[in-house]
């Protein structure tokens, strides 16, 4: 076999061999990745307005051969710049993609307060997508894509995606293993079962709550009963209890009390859901940059953070955000 040719130089696993379908905030594209909050504001392109024409992947290398020759001549990427991501590693020299982010759709059948979508929801959920399986068959026909990097979503709600099923069942086909999927759990998806069921993928819901008043109140649908007995189904179909990850993003004043958490940590349990996922709002962070913090919210992320270990969760994960404020 021949041996793959390696340097030394700072890059990132998403600018080597990583590639991001976008459509949202700014329009349409292809980028490297889908991180902006890097100083350099992340968002660099490959191409512009695409809207899921055929790729001329000579092309596409050779545009991402440019940003891995910056890295290489010891300088960065403007977007790239202060990015927590960058690392000094041997990076093979061949041209490849493991790590896909599908973010090039808006629609959604939920409406969570805190979300993006919710400063224009119609237009979020009107904005229109294109087909992105016969890019990605595309990249396995011509052998360009290879297991090892992460796929995941963006969006809206991925299993609304018309072809969401066939677009996963490829990635499962092919021996992939590490797919996640933020799903907001009111749709039921054979494949995302499928996946869980072998290890390969894992689905996130952000469930927020624990009874159905205050599910309604974040996300303005009477869905709470519908994605509980869906996440018991999840759960059911997994082999250990890793694959469905439970997620409570802290909004002020709405779920933060502990009687609404202590329900939501035994719905967990009671149903061998093992990861759970703590987070903060959006608006909490940017007031408390500025302002004094609430400590009260900082108290019940320690609360979380101390009643998961003793009720034995396999692991607890902090959001990166919210990460350093505990
Ligand atoms: S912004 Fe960060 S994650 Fe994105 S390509 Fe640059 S270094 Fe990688
Ligand atoms: S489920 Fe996700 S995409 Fe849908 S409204 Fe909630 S946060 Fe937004």
């Amino acid at each position: 076999m021949q041996e793959i040719k390696k340097e030394k130089y700072i890059s990132c696993k998403w600018l080597e061999s990583g590639v991001c379908f976008d459509n949202g905030v700014y329009g349409s594209n292809v980028k490297l990745c889908c991180y902006m909050s890097a100083p350099g504001g992340g968002n660099s392109m490959i191409f512009e307005d695409y809207h899921g024409e055929k790729i001329n992947w000579d092309n596409f290398f050779k545009i991402k051969n440019e940003y891995r020759n910056i890295q290489k001549s010891g300088q960065t990427v403007e977007g790239c710049r202060g990015c927590v991501f960058l690392e000094e590693n041997e990076w093979p020299q061949i041209d490849y993609i493991d790590s896909i982010i599908f973010d090039h759709f808006t629609k959604c059948n939920c409406c969570c307060s805190y979300c993006y979508t919710e400063e224009d929801k119609k237009r979020y959920n009107s904005l229109k997508t294109y087909n992105i399986y016969p890019i990605i068959k595309d990249m396995f026909d011509k052998k360009i894509i290879k297991r090892g990097g992460a796929i995941g979503f963006g969006g809206g709600e991925p299993t609304i995606l018309p072809e969401f099923e066939k677009l996963i069942n490829l990635f499962l086909k092919n021996g992939f293993s590490n797919i996640r999927v933020p799903s907001s759990g009111i749709k039921y998806s054979p494949v995302i079962a499928k996946g869980i069921s072998t290890g390969q993928l894992s689905v996130v819901v952000s469930v927020d709550s624990s009874s159905k008043e205050i599910y309604k109140k974040i996300k303005q649908t009477d869905k709470y009963e519908t994605v509980c007995k869906n996440l018991k189904k999840y759960a059911k179909s997994q082999r250990g209890s890793y694959n469905v990850i439970s997620k409570y993003i802290i909004i002020p004043e709405i779920n933060d009390n502990t009687v609404e958490i202590d329900n939501w940590l035994k719905f967990n349990k009671d149903n061998n859901i093992g990861i759970i996922v703590i987070d903060i709002e959006n608006s909490w962070l940017n007031r408390y940059r500025k302002e004094e913090p609430d400590k009260r919210i900082i108290d019940l992320m320690k609360y979380v953070a101390a009643k998961s270990k003793e009720m034995n969760f396999y692991r607890l994960e902090i959001c990166d955000r919210a990460k350093y404020l505990i």
